[in-house]
């Protein structure tokens, strides 16, 4: 029986130094180590030798299959090998332009605005794109009939719309909604801001958009002034704008805040002396807001006799559009890379 083992191992020897080319290396692997190959075959039989015989068979049919699998695979790799040194290489050939990506203008200034808020001690707060009617309406003073509520404005979730208001859901039309989530999550005092994408069922013009970024800040303190809100945000566009910005307030109504008010910011587009883009009155509203109203504090869980505070809700765009002084906001959604190209 090991002279067998000789004869095959003198075989297997044979059969490495005829190969050629990787066809010939493919039959000798076949022949020898697949499932039904000489060498499987062999270390079949070994349980039917007698027990003497075994081990010194094991281990002469072991050396024969160390010997077949390293010598083919060093054979096989010298093939790869070259196979490929056939390829001419020009190392003169330029190489391929390297496009850098650069961050969308929209998302460049909510990172600004997040870190001129940071700096201020405000907390970044993500809320839910979509939530209750109770959430983006009841909690936030609105009336049972109010227009906003309707679908005109506002994206219902099918088959919910029977609902009560806890269970009846919406695309956020504001988020307005989430800062009521996060006081009753966290309480007060509180001082975060709360940015994301809104979705209003409206038709598309230069100045409106279906779904678009919105930016708000709050803070709840116990007497805080009317005026440090209007330092907070004089601090927060110098911060963004790198320069002082002029700004006027005007009384404004909103649900949930009283007194409310309108922040304009000079146009920078025409600094002031009138433009398309500011309809040429030389201002441009930039963000509403206000002291919220004792119930959306009540709504919060929070006592409107002890606590105060200040909304402020960002037109993100807007404040992008005079950033560069660009005239229409489909633009920043357009995915036209000659135009955020720009922005980097
Ligand atoms: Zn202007």
């Amino acid at each position: 029986m090991l002279e067998k083992l000789e004869t095959l191992r003198h075989e297997a020897e044979a059969d490495l130094a005829s190969i050629t080319d990787m066809d010939a290396l493919q039959k000798v692997k076949h022949d020898w180590l697949s499932k039904n190959g000489k060498l499987t075959d062999l270390l079949k039989a070994i349980p039917t030798l007698p027990a003497e015989q075994r081990r010194p068979f094991g281990i002469g049919a072991n050396e024969i299959k160390t010997m077949l699998t390293e010598k083919l695979a060093s054979l096989e790799e010298d093939f790869i090998d070259q196979a490929g040194s056939g390829i001419k290489l020009d190392l003169t050939i330029p190489g391929f332009d390297i496009t850098q990506g650069g961050l969308h203008p929209t998302r460049q200034m909510r990172d600004d605005l997040n870190q001129a808020f940071m700096s201020l001690g405000f907390e970044i707060y993500h809320g839910a794109h979509i939530c209750t009617e109770q959430t983006a309406f009841d909690n936030l003073n609105f009336k049972p009939d109010h227009p906003a509520r309707e679908t005109m404005d506002t994206y219902w979730i099918a088959g919910t719309e029977d609902k009560s208001a806890d269970e009846r859901y919406c695309l956020r039309p504001h988020l307005t909604g989430a800062s009521v989530d996060y006081l009753k999550e966290h309480g007060a005092p509180a001082r975060f801001v709360y940015p994301g994408m809104v979705y209003r069922n409206e038709s598309t013009d230069p100045g409106h958009e279906r779904a678009f970024y919105q930016y708000e800040a709050l803070i709840v303190e116990k007497d805080f002034s009317f005026s440090s809100g209007r330092l907070l945000i004089d601090t927060i566009l110098e911060r963004v704008f790198g320069k002082p910005i002029e700004t006027r307030m005007r009384a404004g109504y909103f649900p949930f805040v009283e007194p409310g008010f309108e922040i304009d910011m000079r146009c920078q587009v025409c600094g002031g002396k009138g433009c398309g883009v500011c309809k040429y009155v030389g201002w441009i509203e930039i963000m509403p807001g206000g002291v919220p109203h004792p119930n959306v504090l009540l709504a919060a869980g929070l006592d409107p006799m002890e606590w105060s505070g200040f909304y402020i809700n960002i037109g993100l765009d807007r404040l992008v559009m005079m950033r560069y002084g660009i005239d229409d906001v489909r633009l920043f959604h357009s995915a036209d890379l000659r135009f955020l190209g720009q922005f980097k």
